[in-house]
């Protein structure tokens, strides 16, 4: 049997004329003789209602008490939705997290699929021909429910497609695929065809929500191919698939900027071994995401180390450095919670030199001062003052040409 996987966001679900709408994108290859997986969101916003409530009955929400009720979202949608196919006479029930099931660790909130009952599911699809599975929901061993962490629902479904071996996964959405950048920021941005998973990481990982990070990982471990695209559109999105020659042909894919940065700077640090250590341990034990790390070369025995933390962790990062300086032995701490991040993305990078001199340039050209500089193979990060984010995106969006898909020239 032939097994196509689908997946709607909150939007597409969040009444019932979207869910008419979904309904026809169901059918379609439900009459083509395949067996449907349409994996549901909860309604849009009634993830944050759920989790609203939850805050005003307990100051501390049990977080498996948490779960089992932020998951009902999901519960509403499917049921709903599986209603609508059988009056269409479409075999088709609603499957729970704990009914399919989907088996999660017992972190609750936050928890990783271990495993997916593919046989049962087989059984399943016997009897029926659309099986409407809750996204973001699994259950642990002790058959507690647990949720996948905010956007689950992606990685709901690529575990699905991943488990039942299907070709793609489709993942329908409200814009019509992933862009070179941000449409809000540069009215250029530009669909993008294809997207390597490397790359695709890159741009989840700064800020481009279009897919939950954990899906793409998920996605590139199983080799599944997904396909975003919009639900209120017939056009094709986004391809996220294996990196290939037609890739690497690319120098820059997309530009990516997170806003949400601060720096801070340990001036005078002793310059001895398990200094760093000393200074991120404690970090890493508060679960602060320490990202771009810079030491100077060391004068008199004597470094400065400079670093980026999400700006909502720099008070707490910020406390905890101050009580260990002693241990730590830095004379002052500055921060500055006007910065962000600008990235160029590519896997063409790997095997082209000039690209991050020729962002470095076209920043230089609009005055636009770099703070600290990153990179990996296939990215290139600059910190700058928050104020120019927008300038800087147009800028090097722009330069790399991403507005006619053409970045293949050498720089
Ligand atoms: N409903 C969940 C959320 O809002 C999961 C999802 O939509 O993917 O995060
Ligand atoms: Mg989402």
């Amino acid at each position: 049997m032939n097994i196509v996987v689908q997946k709607f966001g909150g939007t597409s679900v969040r009444n019932l004329e979207c869910q008419r709408q979904v309904m026809q994108k169901v059918l379609r290859p439900y009459r083509e003789g395949n067996k449907v997986i349409v994996v549901l969101s909860a309604m849009a916003g009634e993830t944050n209602r759920l989790l609203a409530l939850a805050d005003e009955w307990s100051d501390n929400p049990d977080p498996a008490e948490r779960d089992s009720l932020v998951s009902t979202g999901e519960q509403v949608s499917c049921a709903l939705f599986a209603m609508l196919l059988k009056q269409q006479g479409v075999k088709a029930r609603s499957v729970l997290g704990f009914q399919a099931p989907v088996c999660t660790n017992n972190a609750f909130g936050s928890a990783r699929i271990t495993d997916i009952d593919s046989e049962k599911l087989q059984k399943m699809l016997n009897e029926y021909d659309v099986l409407v599975v809750a996204g973001f929901q699994g259950c642990d061993a002790e058959q507690r429910i647990t949720t996948l962490g905010r956007g689950g629902s992606d990685t709901s479904a690529v575990a699905m497609a991943a488990a039942l071996d299907a070709d793609v996964c489709e993942i329908y959405t409200d814009v019509p695929g992933v862009f070179t950048t941000d449409p809000n920021m540069c009215t250029e941005a530009r669909k993008i065809d294809r997207i390597a998973y490397d790359e695709m990481l890159e741009m989840a990982s700064m800020g481009a929500k279009v897919l939950q990070i954990r899906s793409v990982e998920f996605a590139q471990k199983y080799n599944v191919t997904v396909h975003v695209r919009s639900t209120f559109s017939d056009e094709p999105g986004t391809i996220v698939t294996q990196e290939d020659e037609t890739m690497e042909s690319v120098l820059v894919s997309g530009i990516a900027y997170d806003k949400d940065q601060a720096r801070i700077t340990l001036v005078h640090v002793k310059d001895t071994p398990g200094v760093s250590a000393a200074i991120f341990s404690p970090l890493a034990e508060q679960n602060i995401l320490v990202d771009m790390i810079v030491q100077n070369p060391s004068k008199d025995g004597k470094t400065d180390m400079t670093f980026t933390v999400p700006r909502a962790d720099v008070d707490q990062t910020i406390k905890t450095l101050e009580k260990l300086q002693y241990e730590i032995g830095y004379e002052e701490l500055h921060s500055n919670i006007n910065v962000s991040k600008v990235s160029i993305i590519g896997v063409g990078m790997r095997n082209h030199s000039g690209v991050a001199s020729k962002a470095f340039q076209s920043l230089a050209d609009e005055n636009i001062n770099i703070l600290m500089i990153s990179t990996s193979e296939i990215k290139v990060t600059c910190l700058i003052d928050d104020k120019y984010t927008e300038l800087a995106v147009r800028t090097l969006h722009n330069a790399f040409q991403l507005e006619n898909g053409d970045t293949t020239e050498t720089p």
